[in-house]
């Protein structure tokens, strides 16, 4: 062959790469908007998909909160700073089943507190059991802040909660879930604490489908950090379908890569992407805020459908729910909006932000737990007016009532509280 033969070959096949690479990046971008045009058509908002799965058709399994007592407490990982704690009902009664991925709420009386303290915990074990496990890591003050408090419940759980002490327990809830027995292969990625429903997920598919494909993605600083480390290691060493892959973002100075950790860094799409067979997987993420507000977006830009990316924030989390257009802010020209608390008899304005904030702006105290719309505490009586969600809530608040912590005003409000 020619050198002009040979180099026009080789035109050639750049052009053909170049445009296999430009092809398939079209279809991931089509797939992305085949996905964003299903719901938003013509301005008007259509039913969207729905990004988690459907709310479980399982009503609680007992109502309000019932006395579980502290068979045992230990601690998860190396720094001490996770502890699991499995629990018993007081009563006698029966352990109702749960699916991975919901939580348990807990009302703690804490001393120094003038009001109980609501807060919830996942169940970091499979359901079936005789008892419930949750797994808490001592939240400390904020860094370089001594003076703030540190967590007020979890230090609560690590320092005064005792193997024999009794506990106020509401019911397994929530909509992040995992159905155990689905066909298809999961991808779970959990940061940090992130982790406990991880577990449960992992736990109920090893036990209920052990030939379903599992890829677990887990971060933590070190190999202090990591929380379970041993089941984890045990089920990706005894199950050929059990994928882990551990990521240090610093590791210690003697810990070895593919001994200690299976990658240095975060768990990022890069990684997923690298690692991952192509296949359709069904993703759960749970994880701290900049991991969910990173990867989240990057998952449905790689082209995986909303409706396979499942994920749950502990706590008051950024991350718009992907289903839902966020509730405007009031316009600057629009007529301020009122809301009256009728319990105490206090008119205020509503300014942006949710019903929650502005109550406790304003000195109301209102039971609240997850305050992102997923433990139903801050359910209220809407005795006038009409109440828009930020983005919709896990809780389905009763008729007549409305969940303050991811709600707004939109219209005038009388809330009976
Ligand atoms: C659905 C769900 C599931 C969850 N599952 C788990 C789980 O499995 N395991 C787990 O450990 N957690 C979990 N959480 C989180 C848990 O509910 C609590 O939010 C967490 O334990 C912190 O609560 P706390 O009372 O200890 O801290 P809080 O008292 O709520 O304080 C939180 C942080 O704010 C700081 N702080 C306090 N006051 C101030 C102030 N004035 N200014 C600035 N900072 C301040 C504290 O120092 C602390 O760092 C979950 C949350 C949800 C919503």
């Amino acid at each position: 062959m020619t050198a002009g033969g040979l180099f026009a070959l080789i035109v050639v096949a750049i052009v053909l790469q170049v445009g296999i690479a430009a092809l398939v990046a079209f279809v991931r971008h089509w797939r992305v908007y085949v996905e964003l045009k299903g719901r938003v058509s013509n301005g008007v908002t259509e039913a969207a998909p729905p990004v988690r799965q459907p709310a479980p058709q399982t009503p609680a399994a007992w109502s309000d909160y019932r006395p579980f007592r502290v068979r045992s407490k230990a601690f998860e990982d190396r720094a001490r700073s996770v502890c699991s704690f499995v629990l018993e009902p007081a009563d006698g009664g029966a352990v109702p089943n749960f699916l991975p991925g919901q939580f348990l709420t807990f009302r703690l009386n804490i001393s120094g507190q003038a009001t109980p303290t609501v807060r919830c915990y996942s169940l970091s074990d499979r359901s079936g059991g005789d008892a419930y496990r949750v797994s808490i890591k001592r939240a400390p003050a904020p860094d370089g802040h001594p003076d703030i408090p540190s967590g007020l419940s979890s230090n609560h759980f690590h320092d005064h909660v005792r193997e024999g002490d009794i506990l106020e327990v509401k019911a397994p809830s929530g909509r992040f879930l995992l159905d155990p027995k689905g066909p298809g292969p999961v991808v779970l990625v959990a940061g940090g604490i992130g982790v406990t429903p991880m577990v449960s997920m992992a736990a109920a598919c090893l036990h209920e489908n052990p030939g379903r494909e599992v890829w677990f993605f887990y971060g933590v600083r070190d190999g202090a950090e990591e929380v379970f480390a041993a089941p984890l290691r045990e089920w990706a060493a005894r199950h050929p379908c059990f994928h882990l892959h551990v990521c240090h973002s610093r590791p210690a100075a003697d810990e070895v890569e593919g001994r200690d950790y299976h990658h240095c860094g975060y768990v990022d799409i890069a990684l997923l992407r690298r690692v991952l067979p192509l296949k359709s997987f069904d993703f759960y993420v749970c994880g701290p805020r900049a991991m969910m507000e990173s990867l989240v977006p990057a998952l449905l830009e790689w082209g995986v459908p909303t409706t396979r990316v499942h994920y749950e924030a502990f706590g008051p989390a950024s991350l718009p729910r992907l289903d839902t257009p966020p509730a405007p802010e009031p316009a600057a020209s629009a007529q301020p909006l009122s809301v009256t608390f009728a319990g105490s008899g206090r008119q205020v304005v509503w300014t942006g932000g949710s019903l929650l904030d502005l109550a406790e702006a304003n000195g109301i105290a209102v039971d609240s737990g997850c305050r992102a719309g997923g433990c139903g505490m801050c359910q209220t009586r809407v005795e006038e007016g009409e109440v828009d969600y930020e983005h919709s809530p896990d809780f389905d608040p009763e008729p007549g009532t409305c969940l303050l912590c991811v709600g707004r005003p939109r219209t005038n409000l009388v809330l009976g509280m």
